[in-house]
């Protein structure tokens, strides 16, 4: 879905007063009924309600639906998208999108930036465009599900995903520093890094695999799974430590050693992220570790002497050397179990599995075309990521100035 911003100039406070009424009609309507829109959006005089409802008519913000009962308005995913940017606009960690970098499954990726120019992923979830594995199961979903729940679902995913960067953040994990979360967008740190899934290779396979089982374990120790632990959701950043030269020599003579780069591994992706008490954590433990492996012989040919870590062990890990229960300290944070178990739910009815194993597809093969991120771009492309993370050719072209995002 494309992220147009045209209208978001010309909107007027009443346009978003009404539009946010009709989301907030949303709540509890299927369909807005249009003297509950007026009603909500607190403007007096019904023909100022009516102009705003068909500007944002116009600009697909909201939809017409016409049923037996009444005749009303739906918020659409570019109302949704229009409400959450406007919120980040007038919080100010936003001034303009750029390109839209990849296009998952289940969410859009764009490089924004604020008004003094920092760079920022927007990360735009959406749950249900999609029909998954399980066509039967799906359709069943489906027909008792209204648009109005698919924006719940993504709402709740991008606060989880938010909910986690942050505790993982403060507990030491090298993740994207989340800045901020409105309805179903997330805006956090921009990694300038290439996924694994783009590196053919490196110096030394065998210290990056310990690492990555570290990071299951660690995570395991705090009482927490990934649950999509692949090398589409793991981020590679090159360091380069500056060459070491020898004190004694003069300073003209070429140092002793050549500059080496270190390879970190930055994790990203959340919303599949389970507690280690969860009924499948076994499962979802045992395909982190496996996917993990399967990827390491098949790109490079490496298969660790150690088998495991298997799942009893990680367990044993919960409570050692850190008491602190990060499963425990989201849930109080907002997002709730409750929440936890209604996404749950939504994820295992439509058979969201992750990147790894989306249509029981695998990723891990080499053939490209229909991993996440590749498909059906509809402007920019992932392709740019293999050049620049950016999707930035080094040029100043990367943010289109009419994209430059006004508050009212
Ligand atoms: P999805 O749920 O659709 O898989 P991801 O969070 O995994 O979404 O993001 C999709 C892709 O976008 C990633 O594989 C990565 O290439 C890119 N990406 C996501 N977040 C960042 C970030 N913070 N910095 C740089 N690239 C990112
Ligand atoms: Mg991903």
């Amino acid at each position: 879905m494309k992220l147009d911003t045209k209208a978001l100039r010309y909107l007027t406070t009443e346009d978003w007063r009404v539009l946010t009424a009709v989301e907030m009609g949303s709540k509890n309507h299927e369909i807005v009924p249009t003297p509950l829109i007026t009603q909500l959006s607190g403007l007096r005089g019904g023909s100022g309600v009516h102009k705003c409802i068909s500007t944002l008519a116009k600009a697909n913000l909201i939809a017409r639906m016409k049923n037996a009962k009444y005749d009303g308005y739906r918020l659409t995913y570019g109302g949704l998208d229009y409400l959450a940017l406007h919120t980040h606009l007038k919080r100010q960690t936003l001034y303009s999108t750029g390109n839209c970098i990849g296009v998952g499954k289940e969410s859009d990726i764009y490089v924004v930036a604020s008004s003094t120019g920092t760079q920022y992923i927007l990360k735009i979830h959406r749950l249900g465009r999609i029909s998954f594995r399980s066509i039967k199961n799906n359709r069943d979903y489906l027909k008792h599900r209204s648009s109005a729940s698919w924006m719940y679902m993504s709402r709740l995913s991008a606060l989880k995903e938010f909910a986690f960067m942050k505790v993982l953040k403060e507990n030491g994990f090298r993740v994207p520093e989340p800045v901020a979360q409105s309805r179903h967008t997330v805006v956090m740190e921009l990694i300038d890094a290439f996924p694994l899934r783009q590196i053919q290779e490196v110096p030394n396979p065998a210290g990056l695999y310990a690492e990555l089982i570290d990071i299951v374990l660690r995570l395991a120790s705090f009482g927490l799974i990934h649950g999509d632990f692949n090398e589409f959701n793991i981020l590679i950043r090159e360091e380069k430590t500056p060459a070491v030269g020898n004190p004694r020599k003069a300073e003209t003579e070429l140092p002793d050693s050549k500059p080496s780069i270190t390879l970190t591994p930055v994790i990203i992706d959340f919303p599949q992220m389970v507690s280690i008490d969860h009924t499948n954590a076994e499962m979802y433990f045992d395909r982190d570790i496996n996917c993990i492996k399967r990827f390491f012989e098949r790109r490079f040919s490496f298969v660790s002497d150690e088998p495991g870590p298997f799942f009893a062990d990680a367990k044993k890990l919960v409570g050692g050397h850190n008491p602190k229960r990060l499963d425990v300290e989201v849930e109080a944070s907002g997002f709730s179990k409750k929440m936890a178990k209604e996404l749950d739910k939504y994820m295992k009815d439509v058979g969201v599995d992750g990147d790894g194993s989306h249509d029981g597809l695998d990723y891990t093969g080499e053939d490209d075309s229909n991993a996440p991120g590749t498909s059906s771009s509809e402007e920019g492309s992932s392709d740019k990521l293999s050049q620049d993370p950016r999707g930035n050719d080094g040029s100043d072209g990367l943010f289109d100035h009419s994209n430059e995002l006004e508050p009212d």
